[in-house]
């Protein structure tokens, strides 16, 4: 292999130059662009970056509305050979002037409604670039990137070249980078063409933001890779997805993407009839939603589970003669990826046991951007990553995460997982779900509180359903105080805020 085809974008034009006629991507706005426009257009945006002074290795950070020149921009980046820094849309200029400090960007792209207020910082921080790029394409970097060539040679780099950094949401402490090198994403995203049985007449429905790994690293790379066309959504609308699916096979999202469907009365199994796969991950998707899905569509949701920092771990099979999908569970590790869970003395636990979900893999991050102590934590001495999740193996080798271990439980010396109590409580009837943390308490160190949310209709009695989840559960599991509330704070990606849950309560235990 030669070195320029460690570049991932080396691997994905040679695709794209089998079928440069072929729609690549269909918008929701109608624009469509086929592979050799994404070719052209990414080249004149790479030589766009050069002509700006950017190098190999230099990295540029975009906070932008999803749209078809952002995707472009990515891909520009990577055959730049610089590397891509995407922040979550929702970041204010006080978070924007820590990430900006941290990464050190050559380029910042923004929407151009934050233009002010961003060349304020960036000139501040001696940012030498700011350009704007709105969701419809307007703004200056599409005008400046049009004298560009639309030539352009794909930089060589080294498999351990940085192609991106993403911010991890840090909900405690500082946001952390996770660098994802060309070798990573490269060796992910073939791994997921072949166990997800990409088809050549795949056609995707992306629905997912992509200053996040779902949607940039799995969604858009499995497509771009496959050669498959995308019907892009550029702001999650149910009513879109229903429009596509007959013309679609493979669609990917985040479990709150999947009861926002099943609200809608025209999800039929005639409106899936078309659809081969249906992805979910990013956050735990309730059995309650599998089990529905299954009813109402004919199809079983493969789950699946990753993060930032390691893209893709496990997955529930595709094929049915590699077994079945089991609800609940995340499935096994990917090939060529180890997936091991282990005890408060780093041992491998035996299946059935609780422990730590430690990982290693080609796609496994080699750390922190800039932050030894952090890296130095969260390795083990044998370059385990420490994923902070916890999980347990079934006996057929099949993973349930447990929840992430800072949001573990200790009351009284005992351990009280929240994703099983969470279990007990969205059983009982007219509960549609629940979040369970764990909060300051005087004699006990931490108390047990769940925060319940009703099924529509539904009237819960909060004394009521402590005394039926009594008999259920050992005590020390049993919620001491429980709150019904109207819905749980959630980030974009569909995951429970708890850091907020645990703000809210934090003193419900004050008086005890
Ligand atoms: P992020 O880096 O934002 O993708 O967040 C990664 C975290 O999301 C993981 O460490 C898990 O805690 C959680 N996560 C991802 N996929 C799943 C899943 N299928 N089930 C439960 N949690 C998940």
């Amino acid at each position: 292999m030669s070195t320029q085809e460690y570049n991932l974008y080396a691997h994905f034009q040679s695709v794209f130059r089998q079928h440069p006629e072929r729609v690549a991507i269909e918008s929701d706005s109608g624009e469509r662009t086929t592979f050799g426009e994404i070719d052209q257009i990414s080249a004149r945006m790479a030589n766009w970056l050069h002509a700006s002074g950017v190098k190999p290795g230099d990295r540029v950070m975009v906070q932008v509305e999803k749209s078809v020149p952002a995707l472009l921009f990515y891909l520009a980046c990577l055959r730049a050979g610089v590397v891509y820094v995407p922040l979550n849309t929702a970041y204010q200029a006080a978070e924007l002037a820590y990430f900006i400090a941290n990464a050190e960007p050559r380029v910042f792209v923004c929407d151009p409604a934050r233009e002010t207020a961003l060349r304020a910082i960036t000139e501040e921080q001696g940012v030498p670039t700011l350009v704007s790029l709105g969701a419809d394409g307007q703004g200056s970097l599409l005008a400046a990137v049009q004298t560009q060539s639309s030539e352009q040679a794909v930089c060589s780099v080294k498999p351990d070249d940085l192609a991106a950094i993403l911010y991890t949401s840090g909900t405690t402490g500082r946001s952390k980078g996770a660098q994802l090198t060309h070798g990573n994403l490269t060796s992910n995203v073939h791994v997921l063409l072949n166990h997800w049985d990409w088809q050549a007449d795949d056609v995707l429905i992306h629905a997912l933001p992509i200053f996040h790994v779902h949607g940039l690293f799995v969604a858009a790379h499995c497509a771009l890779l496959n050669g498959s066309k995308m019907l892009w959504i550029t702001k999650f609308q149910p009513a879109q997805v229903l429009a596509w699916l007959p013309q679609a096979t493979v669609f990917m999202g985040v479990p709150t993407l999947y009861v926002r469907l099943l609200q809608e009365a025209a999800l039929t199994p005639a409106a899936c009839s078309h659809m081969r796969l249906f992805i979910s991950g990013s956050a735990p998707l309730l059995t309650e939603t599998f089990v529905e899905w299954q009813a109402r569509t004919g199809h079983t949701i493969l789950e699946r589970y990753g993060m930032s920092e390691t893209i893709m771990l496990t997955s529930n099979p595709c094929r049915p003669a590699d077994g079945e999908r089991k609800g609940g569970t995340v499935g096994r590790p990917l090939p060529g990826v180890q997936v091991r869970c282990v005890d408060e003395q780093g041992a491998p636990c035996p299946a059935g046991d609780i422990g730590g979900i430690q990982v290693k893999g080609p796609n496994v991050f080699p750390g922190y951007w800039r932050m030894p102590e952090a890296n130095a934590k969260e390795f083990t001495a044998e370059g385990w990553f420490r994923t902070g999740d916890v999980g347990r193996f079934d006996a057929d080798g099949y993973i349930t995460i447990v929840g992430r271990s800072k949001d573990l439980i200790i009351t009284g010396g005992y351990n009280v997982y929240p994703a099983e109590v969470e279990g007990y409580l969205n059983d009982l009837p007219g509960v549609a779900e629940s979040a369970v943390i764990g909060c300051p308490h005087s004699d006990f160190g931490e108390g047990v509180v769940a925060v319940v949310v009703p099924q529509p209709g539904a009237s819960l009695n909060a004394e009521q359903l402590t005394q039926t989840i009594k008999s259920q559960i050992a005590a020390f599991k049993v919620p001491k105080r429980l709150f019904v509330v109207d819905e749980l704070p959630r980030n974009v990606m569909g995951k429970v805020q708890k850091n907020l849950l645990r703000d809210t309560y934090a003193k419900v235990f004050d008086a005890a």
